[in-house]
């Protein structure tokens, strides 16, 4: 389970161990084209002052396009989380690593840490290679030059 009661939360630290859909709420509309379910290993404890503590690691796959070829790209993502906090501080929405927490809210949910780590990952996803040395495709004639020279770069013709 992602999501944690903060009831359970107050007897002590709580696993979460679990896998995202790739249509789960709290993955749609972040541009990434995920392949398989995302999962989630963590765990989630409570603080004191009302915030709770978050380690953990996710995984998954992506698939994407070569930014030179447009070859269709998998990535791995191994995501270490070493600290998310959410918290109810409005002072602390400037931190990168902590998450709001509604002060009313009943339960905690790791979901949360994942979009936003997958949200950072979209970025990559626009940057991916199909390999280092891709050579791109012909600007002139669209020729996949991964294959070889297109008849524009061909050595020309002896007369
Ligand atoms: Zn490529
Ligand atoms: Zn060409």
């Amino acid at each position: 389970m992602l999501r944690v009661d903060r009831r359970d939360l107050s007897r002590g630290p709580v696993r979460t161990d679990g896998e995202l859909e790739p249509d789960h709420p709290a993955l749609k509309d972040l541009g990434l084209d995920l392949v398989g379910p995302v999962r989630v290993k963590g765990q989630l404890q409570a603080t004191g002052d009302g915030e709770y503590l978050w380690r953990g690691s996710l995984q998954g796959m992506f698939r994407s396009a070569c930014r030179r070829c447009l070859t269709e790209v998998i990535t791995e993502l191994d995501v270490d989380v070493p600290a998310a906090v959410f918290c109810s501080d409005p002072d602390a929405a400037d931190d990168p690593e902590s998450y709001p927490l509604a002060e009313r809210a009943g339960a905690v949910d790791v979901a949360d840490v994942v979009r936003e780590e997958l949200a950072l990952a979209s970025t990559q996803a626009n940057l991916a290679l199909c390999r280092e040395d891709c050579a791109g495709l012909c600007p002139r004639c669209g020729a996949d030059l991964n294959a070889g020279p297109c008849r524009c770069h061909a050595p020309a013709e002896p007369v």
